[in-house]
């Protein structure tokens, strides 16, 4: 069985205690392999091999480190198949998925931060006290940790920027994907010019998350994961002020008026609400529909919904694949159980698909669409993180905005209007972080990724992650 292993230092190593723990395909229960079971004597280690490599970078030019940016998305695109494969294995994803939003959004983010940094522009201000120049320096060793749904996409994410502003690396990819992280370490580890620039350490999340965070060598934490877990990782990272980035959970509305394009709506809100299985802190899981076309729109939903093919991740047909675990998946069906219990009415899915072997108990559960909640109820309110949109009529654009706003959440919304108007206006009145009026998750990756309220705290994207993996210096000459 493949054994993954730790990267420390440009070397790959298991964890000093010996200890592993099983990396599991969620499609079919198959053990995949083990990784390192991780703790605080192996944080140290990795920070300190970053700390060597940082006193080596952060001296490099600018365009050294965009050629290496760039090295390493060309040599994951030449991997490509490699990658995907691995991603599906380890989330469940369709195929489909990880190889053509996945690992190429991977590729994407490298060849992105490589051309923001060739284009970088510095500040000067002069003409009221000297002449004022600002740079910006690199931060020193960052502590990058992942969730497990768009596993490599996060990282990658995250990983392309620190190192474009000098950085040196450690990384905690989620327990249950440690795959894609770690190929990536094999491909920073052919084309990198100092070890020890990206390390990597696997475990759990209180076992190596936590000591990362508490380590007084890391500058900085940047954390993609729930809203609990976000609360713990700023209570760490706040006696010792360390600057942080928390991108957490949503329970994203996407809001359709009767004057939408009506196909284009159902197609939009469907692929919001299913995409990844429902697990994209993006997704729209919350579908309030005006009632001017409530009978129509739910049922052209319904059936798009019914539609959609369940099943083997590795088929390229299959839309809806295995979700990440066979605990996640019972977490899920109790949501929909106790949805029952407060008088929801399940029009579509609400169990797990009989599959045939090897999927016959893989932690499949059918797409699933809910009507009759009450807005306030525990299931509406709070983060599923699984396959369930539920349906919400509304009157007027004010009850709109009144049910969208009302959550404890923030990260983004979609919209689906013809009239231009109000779509602005309506969008500017949302309380998230993100909002899309016809369309879902277009990203142009210059633009600020963020969430308010429980979603977040600070931004990525462009110049937003270069300023976070950087500090300005102002120097101020007498003139
Ligand atoms: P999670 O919070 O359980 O885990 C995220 C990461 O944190 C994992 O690597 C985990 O091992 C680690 N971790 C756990 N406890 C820790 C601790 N005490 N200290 C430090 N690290 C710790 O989240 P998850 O279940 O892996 O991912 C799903 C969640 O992520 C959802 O809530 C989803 O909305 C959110 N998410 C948010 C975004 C965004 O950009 N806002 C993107 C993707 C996922």
């Amino acid at each position: 069985m493949l054994k993954l292993s730790n990267l420390i230092g440009g070397e790959f190593t298991p964890a000093l205690g010996g200890e592993v723990l099983e990396n599991i395909n969620p499609a079919n229960q198959e053990v995949i392999s083990t990784i390192p079971r991780s703790n605080g004597p192996d944080v140290d280690r990795a920070v300190d091999a970053a700390g060597a490599a940082f006193k080596l970078w952060r001296v490099t030019d600018v365009r050294e480190r965009a050629d290496f940016l760039e090295a390493i998305g060309d040599e994951i695109n030449i991997r490509l198949d490699e990658f995907a494969e691995a991603e599906s294995r380890d989330t469940g994803k369709p195929i489909s998925l990880a190889s053509t939003l996945d690992i190429p959004r991977a590729i994407s983010n490298f060849r992105f931060f490589a051309g923001a940094i060739r284009q970088e522009k510095g500040e000067a201000f002069h003409g009221q006290a000297g002449l004022n120049y600002t740079i910006r320096k690199p931060l020193g060793v960052v502590g990058l940790i992942t969730p497990w749904n768009l596993p490599l996409y996060l990282m990658t994410w995250k990983v392309a920027p620190a190192l474009a502003m000098g950085n040196a690396i450690v990384a905690k990819p989620s327990e249950m994907t440690p795959t894609t992280a770690t190929l990536l370490g094999e491909v920073i580890n052919k084309l990198s010019p100092t070890p020890g620039l990206y390390n990597l350490i696997h475990g759990l999340g209180n076992e190596v998350g936590e000591p990362l965070v508490n380590h007084d060598g890391i500058a900085a934490i940047s954390f993609t994961g729930g809203t609990k877990t976000g609360g713990r990782v700023a209570a760490c990272a706040a006696p010792k002020f360390k600057k942080l980035s928390l991108e957490l959970g949503g329970k994203n509305p996407t809001v359709v008026f009767g004057d939408a394009d009506f196909e284009t709506a159902v197609d939009g809100a469907v692929r919001a609400g299913f995409a990844n299985q429902g697990q994209v802190c993006l997704c729209g899981s919350r579908l309030l529909i005006d009632e001017s076309i409530w009978d129509n729109f739910v049922d052209a939903f319904v059936a798009k919904v019914k539609a959609m093919k369940v099943g083997d991740p590795g088929d390229w047909e299959t839309q809806v694949g295995a979700l990440i675990s066979l605990e996640h998946r019972d977490k899920v069906s109790r949501f929909v159980e106790k949805a029952r219990a407060l008088g929801g009415t399940v029009l579509v899915g609400g169990k797990s698909p009989r599959l045939e072997a090897p999927h016959k108990d893989g932690a499949f559960y059918e797409p699933t669409v809910i009507v009759g909640l009450d807005h306030g109820c525990e299931v509406v309110q709070q983060e599923i993180f699984g396959p369930v949109v539920t349906l919400h009529p509304f009157k007027g654009e004010a009850e709109a905005l009144a049910l969208a706003n009302d959550v404890q959440y923030g990260l983004s919304a979609s919209i689906w209007t013809r009239d231009l108007a109000r779509a602005h206006r309506f969008a500017q009145s949302l309380e998230a972080g993100m909002v899309w009026i016809n369309t879902w998750l277009m990203r142009d990756l210059r633009t600020p990724f963020g969430g308010v309220k429980e979603s977040g705290m600070g931004r990525e994207g462009g110049a937003y992650s270069l300023s976070f993996y950087s500090e300005p210096q102002n120097i101020c000459v007498n003139v």
